[in-house]
């Protein structure tokens, strides 16, 4: 075999390294340039390049030609977690047979195969033998986090890391039909070695989201088995084992297949069992990645008509979800192969302990529930109105393809406002934010002064979908959620107790609602009445004379 990758010269329990990985690549660019383009796309946060690769059958490799001929495309994302490392061999395999295999170029036909080969480059340098405590293989791999120490399969909309930034624009640009980002899973014993979550079909939503559960996805489990390598969901238990039935992951837009169903593109994250050798994981992942890259090459037109379908216009005041729950009351059945659970006594301390016998498989129909339902729904606005102020908002809608307009006058608008009545935050940071878990909204009508320079994202647009789910505060991953408006949580100034005392009781007199708002606090707090703080800070959160308009006020505005 020519070209062998790392992997292929090893004892098939190794990875390949960063730098051979890329050197590899470019080594297969040189000697076959009408097959395979490589090149950087941005920098790692540790400041290394950052790359990805185009493979077309007839050497066509520009973007814009691609997309004006309505070629589909089919992108492969590996090294997000670096010590999850089958996919990185996988896809140097797959691309290099590419290289050398006419056939098996040409059955790309008109579709694109576009990879990253290593995502999270630095996470792939900092290379470890220990990191992944459950597993099986390699040798050595690299880290979880990157050079900052996060989780770039959490970054994909507040963008912290380099690599998110890049990432959302290489994707939004590229827009691609399918998207598969391999992982290696953790959690309980069973027999396959293949599991797949796929953008949960609810979420993604219309024709599109019933293709993916009705045709896609049984055939890609039919053509897994006949591959040799059974497949099923992801192992995600409603109780303890899977025994009890699994849930679909309800992978929101942190996630990369949520943030592809931002971009009406469907996505995957096969996940291969950590406990299974490292060279099953590998051929395993490779099937997967050819098994979908298959149903793209026969499907391609069909879901790119699904996906022109669901970026039609929204209309004003059509309902948007933007929250999801699991659907416990319609579960479907699935064939599942499993290993009994054992609970036997622990060593450690004075409790039972889960074990899997392997002795025991165990093959039977477990519920699975793979529907969700919407948990809330928005009426869409006409417009969003943004602020030039909240630039770390106006840079991400534009690194997405949401096109804004750039107010070149003063005006005033009148639209729709949002109190954030009632936040409540993790107690640690995640993923270096203070992230809301629980956000309550009150809703006014406004008039607000528009000045040029301020943005509108007018909703009758192709990108709608990714506006609607950041800038509603209330979806899974809203920008406020990640506390890109966390200022306007707190209050700018404060009150000296000894003068507001007597301020407080004018503003009592001149104030009716107040006085009516704070008899009704006293009934129901009788022992705050004897801490002077609590007594003054109602009356100044409450009260009018002193508020500031813009505490609590969400400044993205709905125009209708
Ligand atoms: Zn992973």
């Amino acid at each position: 075999m020519t070209h062998p990758t790392p992997f292929e010269r090893s004892n098939q329990n190794q990875t390949t390294d960063w730098a051979s990985c890329i050197a590899f690549y470019e080594t297969l660019a040189r000697t076959f340039p009408q097959v395979l383009r490589f090149f950087p796309i941005g920098t790692s946060d540790n400041g290394l390049p950052l790359h990805a690769g185009v493979v077309s059958a007839d050497g066509v490799f520009d973007r814009e030609a691609i997309h004006a001929a309505g070629r589909p495309v089919f992108f492969n994302n590996n090294g997000i977690h670096p010590g999850e490392p089958e996919g990185i061999d996988a896809c140097m395999a797959l691309v290099r047979d590419f290289c050398t295999q006419p056939q098996r170029l040409a059955a790309l036909g008109q579709t694109v195969f576009l990879f990253i080969p290593v995502y999270n480059v630095d996470g792939c340098l900092n290379r470890q033998a220990t990191s992944r405590v459950n597993q099986l293989g390699p040798e050595e791999f690299g880290f979880r986090a990157n050079g900052r120490n996060l989780d770039l399969n959490r970054d994909f909309i507040k963008c912290d890391s380099l690599a998110a930034q890049a990432f959302n624009r290489f994707f939004t640009a590229w827009d691609p039909d399918v998207m598969v980002d391999t992982h290696t899973s953790n959690g309980a014993d069973y027999q396959y070695t293949m599991t797949l979550i796929n953008t949960q079909t609810d979420k993604l939503g219309g024709g599109l989201g019933d293709f993916l559960r009705d045709t896609m996805l049984p055939t890609i489990y039919a053509d897994m088995t006949q591959r040799g390598w059974p497949t099923c969901p992801y192992v995600n238990p409603v109780k303890t084992t899977p025994d009890d039935g699994i849930e679909d992951f309800l992978e929101v837009p942190r996630f990369s297949t949520g943030y592809a169903a931002l971009h009406h593109t469907i996505g995957f994250m096969p996940e291969t069992h950590m406990l299974k050798p490292f060279a099953d994981r590998y051929a395993s992942m490779r099937a997967l990645v050819e098994s979908v890259l298959a149903f793209t090459v026969e499907h391609g037109s069909a879901i790119q008509a699904l996906r022109r379908a669901a970026r039609a216009p929204l209309a004003v005041c059509s309902l948007r979800p933007v929250l999801w729950r699991p659907d416990y009351s319609r579960p479907a059945s699935f064939r599942f192969k499993g290993f009994a659970p054992i609970y036997g006594e622990s060593q450690l301390g004075n409790y039972y302990r889960l074990a899997y016998d392997r002795n025991q498989p165990w093959e039977r129909d477990i519920a699975w529930f793979n529907r969700c339902v919407t948990d809330v729904e928005v009426a869409a606005p006409r417009s969003y109105y943004i602020p030039q102020a909240w630039r770390e908002v106006i840079e991400r809608l534009q690194w997405n393809g949401v096109e804004l307009e750039h107010l070149t006058v003063d005006r005033l608008l009148q639209g729709e406002a949002y109190t954030i009545d009632r936040v409540a935050s993790r107690p640690g940071p995640y993923e270096g934010h203070l992230f809301h878990d629980e956000v309550q909204l009150g809703t006014h009508a406004t008039t607000v002064q528009a000045r040029a320079g301020d943005v509108l994202v007018h909703l009758d647009q192709p990108r709608a979908r990714y506006a609607v789910e950041t800038l509603e505060p209330r979806a899974h991953d809203s920008f406020f959620r990640w506390g890109f408006f966390n200022a306007i949580l707190e209050k700018k100034e404060h009150f000296s107790d000894y003068v507001f005392e007597d301020t407080a009781l004018e503003m009592l007199h001149d104030e009716p609602e107040l006085a009516a708002a704070f008899s009704r606090w006293k009934t129901e707090n009788p022992a705050l009445l004897s801490d002077q703080q609590a007594v003054l800070s109602f009356l100044y959160a409450n009260g009018q004379r002193h508020a500031e308009p813009e505490w609590r006020r969400y400044p993205v505005v709905r125009v209708m």
